[in-house]
């Protein structure tokens, strides 16, 4: 891949995990283009070694003159709408950007004969899970438009990979966290609705509190469980994704495969910060299942990843350091 005058093309390469990939990347060795609408992204998120271009995945022609502009090798694809809540009350905005604004993209690639892409999926798509840890096998029933806009892409990327000969991983996401470990860039989400970067404004004094939602589900401290995965985890996984495309195409979950409580991630965060957080229990939010972890085994071995923060305390304190420091 690193091979010639090829490109890397990140969509959505300005936003949390986005501008993570392209960090890690361009460490690697790798040159690599950053398009973002910058509706969501940041474009002092960036790292200033990448080319940036303004493109909208909604604007075919600014799609076509990225593949005009430079040689693209493969694409990696964050550009997506991702509030739950809010794909419940705007469908169309999810499906138009998040499916069209794929299939968009995918007319451009294949236009200029680039067949290989690396896709940010979600664990979202597995809806509620009927067992966990949940393998790659685990039927796909979302349960809000947001995951079935993942998944319609999934399923498209098989029907073209059949079809046009598309070389594609997906890779469905359990819980982001975290921040680069020197601080310099993180979650900057508008409005915030995640616990971590929340729990840590409560600590702070930035906000009144953190609200635990629900604390009467199937679970030992009644909390809900998730698995908590950092972001440069993740961001090394795409890079083994880019690596692996030549001979392998389907769908693989990243997480690390510990679950974490919300009470039991608050205490993590007053254990981190040497501070209490003030807490109000509130009532379930709607949607959110009881447990949710992965089973990772098939990214050990088809990517030969390995999560190296396993610790939900050394996540949280890259997360709290990037929170003190936050540049935007
Ligand atoms: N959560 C919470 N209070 C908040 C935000 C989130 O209790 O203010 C819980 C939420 O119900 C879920 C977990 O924290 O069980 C992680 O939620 P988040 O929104 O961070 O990520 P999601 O799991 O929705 O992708």
């Amino acid at each position: 891949m690193k091979e010639g005058n090829k490109q890397i093309l990140v969509m959505g390469g300005a936003g949390y995990i986005g501008s993570h990939t392209v960090r890690h990347l361009l460490d690697r060795g790798y040159r690599v283009v950053v398009a973002d609408n910058l509706i969501y992204g940041h474009r002092e998120a960036v790292d200033t070694r990448a080319a940036f271009e303004k493109a909208d995945l909604l604007e075919p022609e600014s799609l076509k003159a990225l593949f005009e502009k430079y040689v693209i090798g493969a694409v990696v694809h964050f550009a997506a709408f991702a509030y739950v809540g809010e794909s419940v009350v705007k469908p169309a905005k999810y499906y138009r950007n998040n499916v069209v604004g794929t299939l968009n993209l995918l007319d451009a690639m294949l236009e200029h004969g680039v067949k290989k892409i690396v896709f940010s999926s979600t664990c979202a798509t597995y809806g509620e899970p009927r067992y966990t840890p949940i393998d790659e096998k685990h039927a796909q029933n979302p349960i809000n438009p947001y995951g079935r806009s993942k998944l319609m892409v999934e399923q498209i990327f098989s029907d073209y990979e059949r079809a046009y000969g598309l070389q594609y991983i997906a890779l469905r996401y359990f819980n982001a966290a975290g921040a680069a470990e020197d601080g310099s860039i993180g979650e900057a989400h508008d409005p915030e609705t995640h616990l971590i970067p929340l729990a840590l404004q409560a600590i702070a004094g930035k906000r009144d509190c953190i609200r635990v939602f629900g604390t009467d589900y199937d679970t030992p401290d009644g909390s809900c469980i998730r698995d908590y995965i950092h972001v440069e985890d993740l961001a090394e996984a795409h890079r083994l994704a880019l690596e692996k495309l030549e001979d392998y195409s389907g769908c693989i979950n990243l997480g690390t495969g510990c679950g974490t409580s919300v009470l039991e991630l608050i205490h993590a965060a007053e254990e981190v910060c040497g501070k209490s957080c003030p807490v109000e229990l509130a009532e379930r939010r709607p949607g959110d299942p009881a447990r949710l972890y992965a089973n990772n085994a098939a990214a050990r071995a088809i990517l030969g990843w390995q999560p190296r923060h396993t610790d939900i305390r050394s996540i949280l304190s890259t997360a709290r350091q990037w929170e003190q420091h936050r540049r935007f």
